[in-house]
């Protein structure tokens, strides 16, 4: 599932093949993702360029020239793919195609069709369903140490839960939530409302650095595959804890022979990986 990281290697990726240029042909190939697309979403999009590409959370947010706003959501499985030209033909997944008036293709496919695709205006995106309760975006200065203690006050749930809620945080997962926990040295099972002080400081610092380090290795895989898929956003990344159930953890100085490396429990239906020597 893309998570913030992705997400955002998908707008760096879309920018520079969007930005400036019309849409000439907008095509919506089915009805509706996870939920139906907007009436008339070809004809509001033809002719329009794009004057940006962003991210909010989880969210590609395209800026129109007429104020409207594109919003786009990847779900569990959408991909975004980038071809000089018009294919011979589509797939039974390519969803959306858009092209653009230099002849590229930005092509939206979605084998499960959990993401979407919604049309807004700037001045009311604030206000959109999916958007106008997020929390502050992570890599955003207005989240800090202070502030996620502040969002964390009274919260009676673990604090690995309380990451995954995005109005307190907005746009961190399983994953990233998993490696910002382990470099923080904070047990997933904390109740979120005693992490504060230093601890917070440390946690939002962890999750800042956790983030912006999977932002980087989608960045140099943009560099290496862009001619070769045209595909963006999903890339390997080396995690310190997620998905390493029994393994000695990176850069810790716990002995798995003792501890039997890093632990997997399950959390409101997740699994959740740490060490329980390094994270209490
Ligand atoms: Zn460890």
């Amino acid at each position: 599932m893309p998570e913030l990281p992705e997400v955002e290697t998908v707008c760096r990726g879309l920018a520079p093949h969007l930005e400036g240029r019309v849409l000439v042909r907008v095509e919506q190939r089915r009805p509706n993702l996870r939920m139906p697309f907007p009436p008339n979403f070809e004809e509001r999009l033809t002719g329009r360029r794009v004057e940006s590409v962003r991210r909010r959370a989880k969210y590609i947010l395209v800026q129109l020239d007429d104020g409207a706003v594109l919003i786009a959501h990847l779900g569990m499985s959408g991909r975004m793919t980038i071809a000089p030209e018009r294919p011979e033909s589509f797939g039974k997944h390519d969803h959306a195609v858009f092209e653009t008036d230099a002849g590229t293709v930005v092509t939206f496919n979605d084998a499960r069709r959990f993401g979407f695709m919604d049309l807004t205006s700037a001045d009311a995106l604030g206000d959109h369903a999916m958007l106008r309760s997020l929390g502050p975006e992570p890599l955003g200065n207005a989240f800090s140490g202070p502030v996620l203690a502040g969002r964390l006050a009274g919260k009676t749930t673990p604090i690995k839960a309380a990451l995954l809620d995005q109005t307190i945080v907005a746009g961190l997962g399983n994953i990233y939530v998993a490696e910002a926990l382990f470099q923080a040295g904070i047990s997933p099972t904390r109740l979120a409302s005693s992490v504060g002080g230093a601890e917070a400081d440390r946690l939002a610092t962890a999750i800042r650095e956790v983030l912006g380090r999977a932002i980087e290795a989608g960045g140099s895989t943009l560099r290496d595959h862009r001619q070769a898929s045209g595909e963006l956003g999903y890339f390997q990344h080396q995690f310190a804890v997620y998905d390493r159930e029994g393994e000695a953890c990176p850069g810790c100085s716990c002995d798995v022979e003792k501890t039997g490396g890093v632990r997997r429990i399950v959390q409101s239906g997740r699994s959740t990986f740490y060490c329980a020597a390094r994270q209490r």
